[in-house]
């Protein structure tokens, strides 16, 4: 069926005001978490085969949290439906006023393919709990997840309501194409510029979860092997191929030689190296990708890994260092499992390099001062980020996720991904007894007194 009949039954289905009922958001976002659960093998399955991904890992990063979502949605559906009562004002005493949360109507969600389940279904849950319609376009580059999606949606729920459209670059276009209330995509930023196009035409609000170069500062006085051993699993986890992982490291010169020598000991401890990679470390995505990421090894300043192999489209934890801003690895997102470290000695200096680059996704700092740590966190600008920590922001459904500027606009998870989903509608009720004379011509030098 050609796209602008799913979208246009899906006005329709919207327009009957069925999805308005919190009672049958509730009953869908129940229907789909038993689905998913029947279904779990499947999904499984789906993903070993696009790029090797193991069971645990999914379940931890994906299909835990899609769970986590849509019970706090069942739960929270009635309370945020519900209009909020706020102050009146003086201008217009004797009143009520409040906000009546409606959703938008009929929603296009475009996913990545890195956590193919969590990044198309945690956007359509919040867009289906807010009581829209979702048509859902999951990423061809993850073929096989895109497709279980597409089966187990498609035949359980209408497409009036619910579909999985497949495909990639020119399905989308012709998705774009079409009228709908709200765009969500997760993508690249050039993509998302070419979205955000194609939705003006409509003036259709979007949000854009997109990437970009999230810096890692690791400052002296910091717990060394702890931050090695937390870098390591949030870059190398999926092989680096997570929007929110450490793209590189700023580490002070005082303490790089430790820090290198703890982040080899974790690498070989977690995942192994070269011919005795760990069984679950995850492959490039496609050919494409893996010679993208290849070509960004400089083996000169190849602290450890290194190894590459085509065949399995693997390439081994690396960690380069010797580099400088002026390096081709520091210029576009690296998205693969290759770290550069680069050593400084002045922080004015070290956040200035990084402001000069476009407003990261995600921002870490290693550190046991609080006046530094809040020198970083308070000038620069990025989406989110941890301290002492990193990626695990994003396990918070109570912290909005998303980027600003180059690396995105809007947030969700939690009650943010229902916002996103909701126009805030504002009504001001009054009554018919009182009326005051003053708003009323002729403005007499009376009434003018008054203001
Ligand atoms: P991508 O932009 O190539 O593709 C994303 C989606 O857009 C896919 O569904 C694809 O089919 C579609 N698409 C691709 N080209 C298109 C075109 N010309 N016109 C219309 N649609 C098109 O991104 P990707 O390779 O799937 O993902 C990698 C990027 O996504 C990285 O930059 C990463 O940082 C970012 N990302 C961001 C988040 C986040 O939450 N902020 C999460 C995951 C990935």
């Amino acid at each position: 069926m050609e796209t602008k009949e799913i979208v246009l039954r899906q006005r329709d289905f919207f327009n009957g005001n069925t999805t308005k009922d919190p009672r049958f958001r509730i009953e869908q976002l129940r229907k789909l978490k038993a689905l998913l659960k029947a279904n779990e093998p499947m999904l499984y399955t789906a993903i070993f085969d696009d790029f090797g991904k193991s069971e645990f890992e999914t379940y931890l990063a994906e299909i835990s949290q899609i769970y986590h979502e849509i019970d706090l949605f069942i739960k929270k559906i009635p309370a945020w439906s519900k209009p909020k009562r706020v102050l009146g004002s003086l201008a217009s005493f004797p009143s009520k006023s409040y906000i009546m949360p409606e959703p938008l109507g009929t929603t296009l969600v475009i996913g990545a393919w890195n956590y193919p389940y969590n990044l198309s279904l945690i956007p359509a849950i919040s867009s289906l709990a807010a009581g829209n319609t979702v048509v859902l376009k999951p990423s061809e580059l993850s073929g096989r997840t895109s497709r279980a999606m597409a089966t187990l949606i498609n035949e359980a729920f209408p497409m009036d309501y619910f579909h999985v459209v497949e495909g990639g670059i020119e399905e989308t276009s012709e998705l774009l194409e079409n009228r709908f209330d709200k765009i969500f995509f997760t993508g690249s930023t050039p993509v998302g510029k070419i979205v955000y196009q194609k939705a003006a035409k409509n003036l259709t609000p979007v949000t854009l979860e997109l990437g970009g170069k999230s810096p890692t500062f690791v400052l002296s006085g910091c717990d060394i092997s702890m931050a090695a051993r937390r870098i390591v699993w949030a870059k190398f986890m999926n092989a680096g191929q997570t929007c929110v992982a450490p793209d590189y490291v700023l580490v002070e010169t005082s303490i790089e030689a430790p820090f290198l020598e703890a982040m080899k000991k974790e690498i070989l401890t977690y995942h192994g190296t070269g011919d005795t990679l760990r069984e679950n470390y995850v492959q490039m995505i496609n050919e494409r990708n893996f010679d993208r990421v290849a070509a960004l090894i400089e083996p000169e300043k190849v602290y450890h890994g290194g190894q590459v192999d085509r065949a399995t489209r693997l390439i081994s934890p690396t960690v380069m260092n010797g580099v400088t801003f002026e390096d081709r690895i520091m210029e576009d997102e690296i998205f693969g499992p290759v770290l550069p470290v680069i050593s400084f000695s002045d922080l004015d200096d070290a956040i200035q390099r990084v402001k000069d680059g476009s407003k990261p996704l995600a921002c870490y700092v290693y550190s046991r001062s609080k006046n530094r740590t809040g020198k970083i966190l308070k000038e620069l600008s990025f989406g989110g980020g941890a301290v002492n920590d990193s990626l695990m922001h994003m396990a918070n459904s109570n912290l909005p996720f998303g980027g600003v500027g180059f690396s995105g606009t809007g947030s969700y998870h939690g009650k943010a991904g229902f916002r996103e989903f909701t126009h805030y509608k504002s009504i001001m009720e009054k009554n018919m007894n009182l009326e005051p004379p003053l708003k009323y011509a002729p403005y007499t030098p009376a009434k003018q007194k008054l203001l």
